[in-house]
């Protein structure tokens, strides 16, 4: 892959991803795979004026490890001083950047069970630090890097010493990177497009939303009262404007956590720790899960439906016209963030505060009581199709086609 585009994928991370800030401490998290990719970061986050770049690497393999020979007593400890580090990530309002080079199948045969309850004993002490990103205390950013056992599967007829060159021109053309382009200019014309989306959407202020298609979906999903259709770029807490999702095609809002009424099937596989899941479906009643079932992975499905009572109800609605970059290259990218822009989604489990008027000062209990939805995780799953059909109710009483034959219908 060309220098000069890497560097211009980096750029797209830290000036528009992150948009690092004059002085601002930056807190990277790379894994060691990605090394050089990730040297590029720290250099562009050190010229967009960062006071230092704190790297965190992590090793795949390492972590694997962790679980597959950890006690359960182990996994349960959350040591102090990774608390300590995160109360002074939050202080000093850091811009954090993920750097992202997943394997889809890295944590094949570790028991679920494992990271439940890792994930419960962090979630404990550190729990504040998840609450302070999701309510977009300071900025944050996620980018994805290639690696040779996630190329193989997304071009498993591609020859070995291919796959990497090609993964990334894939990655770079979802994430608007083009050579001779410069990609914050793009990038302003494409904000600018979900921009006008998602004012529409808050004009209609709709109560509620009925999907429909061919596969069995037919699902109505009531909006909290005040609820704020995001998506593109947001603003931090601390007053600067970010794109958490790089890349990212999404209008997403906050669905009423007691309020989803019918059958959802997924039109794509869902990769949960480490597991595929397939050909799967849920049916709801008043905002929770009470039947599911998949083809493959339903013991997986199962720890994440009965995580804990925030996972079985829905924190976020999304929409994405089937016309668009991602969903026109028709791969499956086996990640989450290619995937869930390729498609109309949902999450199961925790919603953004940022989705409802007043959510980042109102208490969680206030919010609880609006229709937010509380829980540790936050899973999105596609269910988007070239036939959905969308119609929105407002206020009062009157229907809207939101999208038809599967694009936005406005
Ligand atoms: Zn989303
Ligand atoms: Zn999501």
């Amino acid at each position: 892959m060309k220098d000069t585009l890497l560097k211009e994928y980096a750029k797209l991370i830290v000036r528009v991803g992150a948009n690092v800030q004059k002085d601002q401490i930056v807190v990277l998290n790379a894994p060691v795979e990605a090394h050089a990719f990730t040297k590029l970061v720290i250099e562009e986050a050190y010229q967009a004026g960062a006071k230092k770049v704190i790297v965190s690497w992590n090793y795949g393999e390492d972590n694997k490890m962790y679980y597959q020979y950890a006690s359960e007593e182990t996994l349960k400890e959350f040591p102090e001083y990774n608390v300590k580090r995160l109360e002074y990530f939050m202080e000093n309002k850091v811009a954090q950047i993920s750097v992202g080079s997943p394997n889809p199948d890295l944590m094949k045969g570790i028991d679920p069970k494992k990271f439940v309850i890792a994930s419960k004993a962090a979630n404990e002490k550190v729990g504040f630090y998840r609450q302070y990103m999701m309510s977009n205390g300071s900025q944050w950013t996620i980018g994805i890097v290639p690696n040779l056992e996630w190329g193989k599967k997304v071009f498993p007829n591609v020859p070995y010493y291919e796959v990497i060159d090609k993964l990334w021109d894939v990655i770079l053309e979802a994430c608007r990177v083009r050579e001779g382009e410069d990609v914050v200019e793009n990038w302003a014309k494409h904000h600018k497009q979900l921009k006008d989306h998602r004012e529409k959407l808050n004009k209609y202020n709709f109560k509620s939303l009925h999907f429909k298609n061919k596969l069995g979906t037919d699902l109505v999903v009531d909006l909290v009262e005040g609820h704020i259709w995001g998506g593109g770029s947001e603003v931090a807490q601390n007053g600067v404007s970010f794109s958490p999702n790089i890349p990212t095609e999404e209008i997403f809002t906050m669905p009423h956590s007691h309020g989803v009424n019918g059958k959802v099937v997924a039109t794509m596989p869902l990769n949960y720790q480490g597991v595929l899941i397939k050909d799967f479906y849920f049916e709801f009643k008043d905002g929770k899960v009470v039947d599911y079932g998949a083809k493959e992975g339903k013991e997986v499905l199962k720890t994440l439906v009965e995580l804990d009572e925030g996972s079985s109800r829905l924190g976020e609605v999304a929409l994405i016209s089937h016309n668009s970059p991602i969903s026109n290259m028709g791969i499956l990218f086996y990640n989450t963030l290619f995937d869930e822009n390729a498609s109309c989604h949902l999450a199961l489990g925790n919603a953004y505060t940022m989705n409802i008027k007043d959510g980042y000062t109102l208490s969680e209990e206030e919010l609880v009581k609006k229709g937010y939805n509380k829980s540790m995780t936050h899973v999105d799953f596609m269910f988007g199709s070239s036939d959905m059909e969308i119609v929105g109710t407002t206020q009062d009483g009157k229907k809207v086609k939101v999208f038809t034959k599967g694009n936005f219908a406005f």
